[in-house]
């Protein structure tokens, strides 16, 4: 992979979100590791893969108290967020 510059960076983490769906842990992994060599916070991003597996394949539990569940269909990894 060819040194991107920060600007390049983020514009290809936002790409790449885009069509979270349709990637694989092995291509997240990698994102994840582009946006941390580059100090960029993936923020909301964050939301859309398993922290465990990486998997984008997430399912919304339940949303009660504010609290979001979404556990992974890949690894059963559950995730609770806090809905502002
Ligand atoms: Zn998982």
């Amino acid at each position: 992979m060819k040194k991107l510059s920060k600007k390049e960076a983020i514009e290809k983490i936002e790409e790449f979100f885009k069509d979270i769906k349709n990637k694989n842990p092995k291509e997240i992994k990698k994102i994840k590791k582009l946006a941390m060599k580059h100090n960029i916070k993936l923020k909301e991003k964050r939301k859309k893969f398993c922290k465990k597996c990486f998997s984008p394949r997430l399912k919304i539990i339940s949303i009660k108290n504010k609290i979001k569940r979404v556990v992974c269909e890949e690894c059963g990894y559950i995730s609770r967020w806090k809905i502002k």
